[in-house]
């Protein structure tokens, strides 16, 4: 069966931006009717000899007044079911948060390889919190920069080891 890869994180950290530099032009568009999503959440992608389906889980619609954190509940809980392997963003020029601890727990019980991928680190120095996200005890960190796509190919090659 083909590999599985969510990307999970907080709003705003960039999920979708990754998605948009890794999908280019092969998203699939979700057929716009009452109960389906408009988001454009599922990508086929082509990294070196391996395919996967990449899938943008911020995309998916929250239910009525959800809040963030239980939207992040179950975004991760998705993920965990049906991903091969996570990538959970984190914003590193925000640092740590709450929600980020929370979602961290729910993906470490979930013995499933997650590859933490601190965005917004748009030049060579680490972000000023890097050192900070070892406390969420991750197999292995990415300070990327989605919009500038740095490190987007290191991140890529953590990911397709676990297949
Ligand atoms: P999402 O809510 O997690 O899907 O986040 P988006 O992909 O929509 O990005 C939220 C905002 O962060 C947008 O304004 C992006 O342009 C910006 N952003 C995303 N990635 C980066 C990055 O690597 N560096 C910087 N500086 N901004 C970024
Ligand atoms: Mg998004």
């Amino acid at each position: 069966a083909k590999q599985v890869v969510a990307v999970v994180g907080r709003p705003n950290v960039g999920k979708s931006t990754l998605f948009n530099r890794v999908a280019g032009k092969r998203i699939s568009i979700v057929e716009d009717h009452p109960g389906v999503t408009r988001d454009r959440i599922y990508a086929e992608v082509e990294w070196l000899n391996y395919n996967f389906t990449l899938i943008d889980t911020g995309g998916i619609e929250p239910e009525s007044k959800e809040t963030i954190l239980s939207q992040m509940r179950r975004q991760a809980e998705i993920a965990i079911e049906t991903a091969n392997v996570i990538i959970f963003m984190v914003d590193g020029r925000e640092g740590l948060t709450g929600t980020d601890r929370e979602v961290a727990s729910m993906l470490r019980k979930a013995n499933k390889p997650v590859i933490l991928a601190i965005n917004k680190v748009d030049t060579k120095e680490h972000s000023p919190y890097y050192y900070d996200f070892f406390e969420l005890g991750m197999e292995s960190m990415v300070e990327t920069s989605a919009t500038a796509a740095y490190n987007i190919g290191d991140l890529l090659d953590e990911v397709v080891k676990h297949f």
